[in-house]
């Protein structure tokens, strides 16, 4: 996937994306089956992106994200791996599984047969190893010919009246009308670009890992509220489950070092055992967690893409899907530009994606952070209240619809490809 450029460094690009991840990936292959020239920069090839090392997550995927793919032709590469979620069990208390009989009597259930007359029948997401979407994004990346500089990482760039230039730490510089920063949340272009930050580490770590289930989960996603943060169960192909244990800093650590009965025995005990045995799987991942949220999306000849321009916690799995969802609008609007003749890396079309965009990340972005607060907390009048919320929520059917569609990602003014269209 590496190798040096063709001809004069940078000529015929349309866009420069700086990272290969699955937000950057996802745009180029948008851009490019609609007939732009992208050019992907990251410095971990593709290959080692697939490692079962590398990434430990599965992604909860919103089913209009995942029209999104199967519209780029990755449906039959991602359908094995796809996992349906027809429920989602929000419990909160100490022992998990309150929803099913358990001693809390405040619950919240989601259920996809509840919305299946507006879904066409898709449930309320997908479950899916990242390691799976890397893989089906690499394939297909390499299929349509995209250029992958990698190794190779940006190491400045500077933004001109016609051109981005962008200069890797190699040396070698590439010049386009348009940079994309998809770097994640150390995005060198945007702090070229000038484009400030706000945000917060969170004192919590997110242990991941995959466990195989003794019992059927039949789809079942539980999302559990303890002391120390939330602690999600998602169910997995192959009746497996990836768990995401948010614990503070201090305890995420000593958990990645545990040995593997140790952590089991920490896991039955937060399992109980309301789920039947379970076996470990895989290796124990940790992600430190904060939230990253860039000042503005674009600047001339720059758009922000992913956790470079939002970086959230993962407490309601809605980092990837806002990334998404930015990548469908972003490839939307550079295409419409350029069949109307305009120039995509200028500030006029670039505000059209950013008005888009905008108010969606921003208030996602606030209502994580809120969520956070107000569930990682054991306090006694907290607790109550949100309880109280989560049961009010569950009697009332139009507020339970709400939260179904929001988390399918088919509500508001949807892209094109999110709709499941070509561009
Ligand atoms: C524990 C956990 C669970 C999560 N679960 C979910 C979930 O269920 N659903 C969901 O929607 N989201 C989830 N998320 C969030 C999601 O994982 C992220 O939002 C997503 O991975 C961000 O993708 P990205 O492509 O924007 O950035 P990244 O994955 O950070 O990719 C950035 C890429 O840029 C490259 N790069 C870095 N520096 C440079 C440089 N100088 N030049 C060029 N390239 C560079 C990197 O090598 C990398 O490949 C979760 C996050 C965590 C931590």
């Amino acid at each position: 996937m590496s190798g040096p450029l063709k001809g004069r460094p940078g000529d015929g690009f349309d866009v420069i994306i700086a990272g290969a991840g699955i937000a950057g990936a996802t745009l180029a292959l948008s851009l490019s089956r609609a007939g732009l020239r992208p050019v992907l920069i990251d410095p971990v090839v593709f290959d080692d992106q697939l490692a079962p090392t590398f990434d430990g997550r599965a992604s909860a995927i919103a089913y209009a994200a995942f029209r999104q793919w199967r519209a780029l032709g990755l449906g039959e590469a991602l359908a094995p791996h796809a996992q349906r979620i027809e429920q989602i069990l929000v419990t909160d208390g100490r022992t998990p599984g309150a929803a099913t009989g358990g001693p809390s009597p405040f619950f919240l259930r989601f259920d996809s047969a509840e919305i299946a007359d507006r879904s066409d029948g898709e449930p309320l997401g997908y479950l899916l190893e990242n390691r799976h979407i890397r893989a089906a994004l690499a394939a297909a990346v390499k299929a349509a010919g995209i250029e992958v500089l990698a190794p190779a990482r940006v190491a400045r760039a500077t933004f001109g009246p016609r051109a981005a230039e962008v200069t890797l730490a190699d040396g070698r510089v590439l010049s386009a009308p348009l940079a994309v920063g998809a770097e994640g949340r150390g995005s060198v272009i945007r702090t070229q670009a000038g484009i400030g930050a706000i945000g917060w580490d969170y004192p919590q770590t997110g242990v991941v890992t995959t466990v195989r289930m003794a019992r059927p989960h039949q789809g079942v996603a539980h999302e559990h509220f303890l002391p120390g943060g939330p602690f999600a169960i998602l169910p997995l192909t192959g009746n497996r489950a990836s768990l995401v244990w948010t614990e503070s800093t201090v305890r995420g650590a000593a958990l990645k070092t545990a040995r593997p009965e140790i952590f089991q025995a920490h896991l039955d005990r937060r399992f109980g055992d309301f789920l039947g045995g379970l076996t470990l799987e895989g290796p124990i991942f940790t992600y430190p967690l904060s939230l990253q949220l860039a000042e503005r999306l674009v600047a001339p000849r720059v758009a922000l893409l992913g956790d470079a321009a939002h970086g959230v916690h993962p407490i309601a799995g809605q980092g990837l899907n806002l990334g998404l969802k930015g990548a469908a609008a972003l490839a939307e609007v550079l295409v419409d530009a350029l069949r109307l003749g305009e120039d995509i890396g200028s500030e006029v079309v670039l505000e059209r994606y950013a008005a888009w965009r905008r108010f969606d990340t921003v208030t996602l972005s606030a209502g994580m952070d809120a969520f956070v607060r107000l569930f990682s907390n054991d306090n006694p009048l907290l607790r109550l209240v949100r309880g109280a919320g989560m049961a009010a929520v569950n009697r009332i059917a139009p507020a339970r619809t709400f939260f179904m569609q929001e988390a399918g990602g088919a509500v508001g003014d949807l892209p094109r490809l999110l709709r499941g269209d070509a561009l």
